[in-house]
């Protein structure tokens, strides 16, 4: 998909996702202009990452170019080296704690006027270590992409050059955004699932500092981009404390709220979801 595509989808996604927060005004600002913020910072470090990786395979020898194990240790360490993980978990934290505290502190202010939020409280630095252990998941994702783009290029070159060459091609395209794990759409689908996490986690930490929620009802996004498992959710009611049952029959993950990043990756990627407070 074009990248103005992928920017419109993203701002949909963001607008509907941010008006069910129910924000005033001024908050929204803030909101909007950290979220943005973030995912600048997200595509500045995905760029950085594509030109490190391109590097990094212009060095190789001809005949390690289209070994794939070779390869698999070039990506690894561009991916997994601590430069990139620490910049891209500081990025994480940066962008998407606020909006974790200005989801709690709108539910607390609402429910309860006698408590105030603090944004030193545990949950809260719990989360941001949850939120931290995405970025690996998400980046052997991007590796696994890559590797089958690899793989497919030295299927389909003849001789030794010819698959060089595709391998160098491929990196390149990378390196630019073109295509592969280092474009727009990867940081989209990024912020897309940290903000969902967010949001969400914050929300159900406001609840539970209310004393005044007792359960949580999911609701899924409306639109064919949603799960069918999550359509499947939709209306699922579970006490505060226990998880929301969410997924293939017999498979289900647990999820304490839409987007928690202790559940498996294909239930929360890109999840739009959202839920509503229960009360007795
Ligand atoms: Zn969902």
């Amino acid at each position: 998909m074009c990248k103005e595509c992928w920017e419109l989808i993203a701002k949909a996604d963001d607008t509907e996702f941010l008006d069910s927060l129910e924000l005033t005004h001024a908050e929204r600002t803030v909101l909007e202009e950290l979220y943005k913020q973030g995912e600048n910072r997200i595509v500045e470090i995905l760029e950085l990452q594509g030109k490190a990786l391109h590097d990094a395979i212009l060095e190789l020898s001809e005949e390690l170019l289209f070994d794939i194990g070779e390869l698999g240790k070039v990506l690894l360490s561009v991916q997994s080296g601590d430069l990139f993980t620490v910049q891209f978990e500081q990025a994480v934290y940066d962008a998407f704690t606020p909006l974790y505290h200005l989801a709690g502190e709108s539910e607390l202010t609402v429910l309860n006027t006698d408590k105030t939020w603090s944004t030193k409280n545990k949950a809260a630095s719990r989360f941001a270590l949850k939120l931290k252990k995405l970025v690996p998941d998400m980046n052997g994702t991007s590796k696994d992409v890559m590797t089958r783009a690899f793989q497919k290029a030295i299927k389909e070159g003849k001789t030794p050059s010819e698959r060089a060459l595709l391998v160098r091609e491929i990196s390149a395209s990378a390196a630019k955004g073109d295509a592969g794990p280092f474009n727009m759409e990867r940081a989209i689908t990024v912020s897309r699932t940290m903000s969902t996490a967010a949001a969400n986690g914050g929300k159900m930490e406001g609840w539970k500092q209310s004393e005044v929620v007792t359960g949580k009802k999911w609701r899924s996004s409306k639109g064919d981009r949603t799960r069918k498992t999550h359509r499947k959710a939709n209306g699922q009611v579970q006490p505060l404390d226990k998880p929301f049952l969410v997924g293939k029959k017999g498979k289900e993950s647990k999820l304490m709220f839409p987007g928690d990043p202790a559940g498996r990756a294909e239930e929360i990627i890109r999840c739009r979801c959202t839920m509503q407070s229960v009360m007795e």
